[in-house]
């Protein structure tokens, strides 16, 4: 037999192993729910994952059982992510913004057995416990109990779980293609569909993720993941810096400006990742406060287009490095990441930031393609746009209770997204397939239209969308929300749009609104929009 090298399965148990043996020492800070902070070493996390793993053995459950969490960015849900999957259970994180028929859908579907809630939640479940067929145990991620067991009678306290468990548990051996953990995607259209991730996909996306030309986690980061873990798995933020030994910060409930600065400039927070509506907020509070977010190198933003003048905000004002990914639940999430190429070094800085400003080319294990309406692939000429097409080593093969012939496009995932790709890989998003406006015989983008409006100084938020028109068929109309005290006419908004974008790609009219319907991800619901205002053009 010619030589070979050792199969060891690719676990997310390893990863936590690894940070509990090589990076013991190095602090996890975590927000409590109830307020106050407290502190644990990746030594703790590995220790209090065996003892959760023990213990769920305890409970009698069966492998790949069903283990949900409702809980914010904490030190008992990191514990709960390697401690669930590394047991051989399944890790379901829920989205407590989803309506409550959604949640009641989701644990019903997901035949989850075991829910861990924090104590934000107790309301939420309360309402809909009678309704929750598989659920028999309910975990308070707290110490005590205290008065949770008159709403939710049975709820046991999380330290009181780990009580019976064994710091001495030994980490199964799975098989790598177990499955890990699961995630639903938000729904905007139907049921939300479940996507399940294996212990394989997980440890290859943290590689990828681990890059240098990725997101580049490190043994000397500061790691804030302030995107939730019930959003796919916090990006993979708790697996990647496993892996590296990142320290790490866990913001807890309170995501708003006031409280991610103060976590930043206390702790020496070197890396972030959030949505844009995040970095809106906390830019506004820094501007304010005056804080300069010294410990601050690197911001990672993603799930939706990330606007040039926010990259260009963080980069003159802060110097900081703005990283712009895009992705989806059914990626886990890493689709590709915006990190120049060395023969861009010689350009001049003007057109080196405007590189940054798409969405990036995909890391190792992405493979992408765009195609027409038939099927047929398009060049990657940076120009031609079509749907978007991926696969790879963790990209969803079939939804939780599918199968890959119902899910895929002839081995692709098709993402819904309608984009370009240029010759190095760089990709533009475009739009949803289904929100891009289709005026006369031309495709105009929304995503392109937002990220200019929302650089306006009158504007705290801003969404496009394709209005019905006599002549046209669709034109965009500029949706805008008034910053606190500002005054605007549409007049003076569109002028925003002279000189970025042709003539005929400028909004015919904004309509001023009070807020934007966003679903439970925090993306905008142009649906709902466009049934409000899809009919302004025509009176
Ligand atoms: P996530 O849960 O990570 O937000 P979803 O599956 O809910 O992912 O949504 C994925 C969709 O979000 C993508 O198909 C795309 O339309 C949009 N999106 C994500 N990142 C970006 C980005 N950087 N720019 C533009 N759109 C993005």
């Amino acid at each position: 037999m010619l030589g070979q090298m050792m199969h060891m399965p690719l676990t997310i148990s390893s990863l936590v192993a690894h940070a509990g043996r090589y990076h013991a020492q190095t602090e996890i800070l975590s927000v409590n729910t109830g307020g106050g902070t407290e502190q644990t070493t990746w030594g703790g996390i590995d220790a209090n994952a065996r003892r959760l793993a023990s213990a769920l053995g305890g409970l009698g459950l069966g492998p790949q059982a069903r283990c949900a969490t409702i809980a914010w960015n904490n030190r008992r849900h990191l514990e709960i992510y390697f401690g669930v999957s590394g047991g051989g259970y399944v890790c379901h994180t829920i989205n407590p913004r989803l309506f409550p028929e959604q949640l009641i859908y989701i644990i019903n579907h997901a035949e989850d057995e075991v829910l861990f809630i924090d104590s934000t939640f107790i309301p939420l479940v309360a309402a809909i416990r009678d309704k929750l067929t598989t659920v028999k145990h309910i975990v308070l991620l707290e110490t005590e109990v205290g008065g949770a067991g008159d709403t939710l009678p049975g709820i046991v306290a999380y330290d009181a779980l780990l009580a019976h468990g064994d710091t001495g548990y030994e980490w199964p051996d799975l098989d790598e293609q177990t499955a890990s953990s699961l995630c639903y995607t938000s729904g905007t259209t139907g049921n939300p569909k479940g996507v399940l991730f294996s212990h394989r996909s997980t440890v290859l996306h943290s590689f990828a993720s681990n890059l240098t030309d990725s997101i580049a986690f490190s043994a000397m980061d500061v790691v804030l993941p302030v995107v939730p873990m019930f959003h796919v798995n916090a990006w993979g933020t708790p697996y990647a810096c496993a892996m590296a030994g990142s320290r790490m910060v866990m913001p807890g409930p309170g995501l708003d400006g006031a409280s991610l600065v103060s976590l930043i400039d206390t702790h020496q927070v070197s890396i972030a990742l959030g949505v844009p509506t995040i970095w809106l907020g906390l830019l506004g509070h820094a501007e304010a406060a005056g804080s300069e977010l010294k410990s601050l190198r690197r911001t990672v933003v993603g799930g939706s287009a990330c606007p040039p003048s926010m990259i260009e905000t963080f980069r003159e004002r802060y110097g900081v490095d703005t990283v712009h990914a895009w992705g989806m639940t059914e990626m886990s999430p890493l689709g590709t990441i915006n990190q120049p190429l060395a023969k861009h070094s010689g350009l001049p800085m003007d057109a080196q930031h405007r590189l940054r400003e798409n969405q990036g080319r995909p890391p190792w294990g992405v493979e992408l393609k765009i195609v027409d309406p038939d099927g047929a692939d398009l060049p990657h000429d940076g120009e031609t746009q079509g749907e978007l097409l991926v696969r790879g080593h963790f990209i969803l093969d079939a939804y939780f209770h599918s199968t890959a012939a119902e899910t895929l496009q002839d081995g692709w995932f098709n993402t819904g997204d309608v984009a370009t790709i240029d010759p190095d890989g760089y990709l533009t998003i475009r739009d949803r397939s289904k929100d891009i406006i289709k005026s006369g015989g031309e495709w105009i983008s929304s995503v392109e239209l937002e990220s200019i409006a929302i650089a306006h100084p009158s504007l705290a938020d801003a969404a496009v969308i394709g209005a019905r028109h006599a002549k046209w068929d669709e034109r965009p109309v500029l949706i805008a929300v008034l910053a606190e005290g500002a005054e605007a006419t549409p007049e003076e908004v569109l002028q925003i749009f002279e000189g970025r974008v042709a003539r005929w790609q400028v909004p015919d009219t904004v309509v001023f609104t009070d807020v934007l319907p966003r679903n439970a991800t925090g993306k905008v619901l142009k649906r709902n929009l466009r049934d409000k205002f899809g009919e302004v053009l025509l009176v």
